[in-house]
């Protein structure tokens, strides 16, 4: 058995964006400072970038003790090699036990690059986490065999443990003004040269659509409405009520709207004040997405169908007749 007494600490890596720590980060220093006072060790965080120091601030307000910065002009844009380098070098310096990271585009590059060269174990779109109460192990929850199931992961061989974790299924802790904490700052040697790639240019999406992850309302729709032409329903019910696009899996797979709208297993998981489910047939690998909506309202013709389940009100009905009514009432409303 290999020792791991050297091994200390639940860390977080805080994703940067526009110049902010990215709301998963926040999600996860709750979920870390948990796992941390379990474990009676320290919550740390990591920042990588250029001009993110006092973002330290922040980190610690939400629950960090440390916060280990790497702050250089070659970190300005995210870069696989430049950031695992930087977080590669922490580890081996500094050692925690747990790393976590959000599973967003960034942290799913991020970690899976870090655990392939250290090398350790990544659980991968984590939506519980835990620690084993006799050994102390991270115990890494996530659907597994079609969502029919939720597989336990243990990395017992390797450290750190880590893994990634879906946005919007932790809980952030609410803000301690004031609280403050170590920072840490650290430098590697790391030159233009030798990096591989270079961000030539950075091209923004332009939507003028509310986006799904960040949604208060979203209008999803299914395989229900027919046809790309009833999906446009759902598209206008959505902008009549200033709500975000949402999609079962089956409609991305049919080309109706792109991935990006889809909510699931395979797909984002949302929390909005209000879900409408139309023409969606409640399949779990939906509902893993979904469930945690603050309203569920669902739209479908089958009286039996599985939505029903798991929803506040139900309308049993023909969506392509009722949601036109919901349009003109919120219109006139
Ligand atoms: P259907 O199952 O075809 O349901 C259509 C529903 O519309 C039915 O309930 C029907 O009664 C109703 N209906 C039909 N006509 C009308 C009408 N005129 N008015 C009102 N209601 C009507 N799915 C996801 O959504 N997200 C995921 O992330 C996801 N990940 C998956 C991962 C794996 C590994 C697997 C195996 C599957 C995954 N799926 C996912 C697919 C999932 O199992 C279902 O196949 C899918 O959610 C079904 O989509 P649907 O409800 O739109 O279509």
């Amino acid at each position: 058995m290999s020792d791991f007494s050297d091994y200390k600490g639940t860390w977080v890596f805080l994703e940067v964006k526009d110049g902010e720590i990215v709301p998963v980060s926040l999600e996860l220093l709750g979920a870390g400072r948990q796992l941390a006072d379990k474990r009676t060790t320290q919550l740390a965080g990591v920042l990588v970038g250029h001009n993110v120091t006092p973002l330290a601030k922040k980190a610690f307000e939400y629950g960090a003790d440390v916060v280990y910065v790497y702050d250089a002009p070659i970190y300005r844009h995210y870069r696989t090699e430049t950031y695992m380098r930087a977080i590669l070098a922490c580890v081996e310096k500094h050692k925690p036990e747990i790393l976590l990271y959000g599973a967003t585009s960034t942290g799913k590059d991020l970690a899976s690059a870090v655990a392939t060269d250290l090398p350790t174990g990544l659980t991968a779109d984590t939506t519980q986490l835990d620690v084993e109460a006799d050994t102390g192990l991270l115990l890494a929850s996530r659907p597994a065999f079609g969502g029919n199931i939720m597989a336990t992961i243990l990395c017992k061989k390797y450290r750190p443990q880590m893994a990634t974790v879906r946005a919007k299924v932790m809980k952030p802790l609410a803000r301690e003004p004031g609280r403050a904490g170590t920072v840490i700052e650290e430098s590697i040697p790391l030159e233009e040269a030798d990096i591989r790639t270079k961000v030539l240019e950075i091209v923004r999406a332009t939507t003028h659509r509310v986006r799904i992850d960040e949604a208060d309302i979203i209008v999803a729709g299914g395989k229900g409405l027919g046809g790309p032409a009833g999906f446009q329903l759902i598209h206008r019910l959505a902008e009549t009520i200033g709500a975000a696009v949402g999609a079962s899996r089956d409609v991305v797979e049919a080309g109706w709207v792109e991935h990006h709208h889809q909510v699931g297993q395979t797909g984002v998981t949302v929390t909005p004040k209000i879900y409408f489910a139309i023409g969606i047939s409640g399949a779990i690998q939906h509902i893993v997405g979904m469930q945690n909506s603050g309203l569920i309202i669902a739209i479908n013709k089958d009286p039996n169908a599985a939505i029903f389940q798991c929803c506040h009100y139900g309308i049993v009905g023909d969506a392509l007749a009722i949601v036109p009514l919901l349009i003109e009432a919120f219109k006139t409303a």
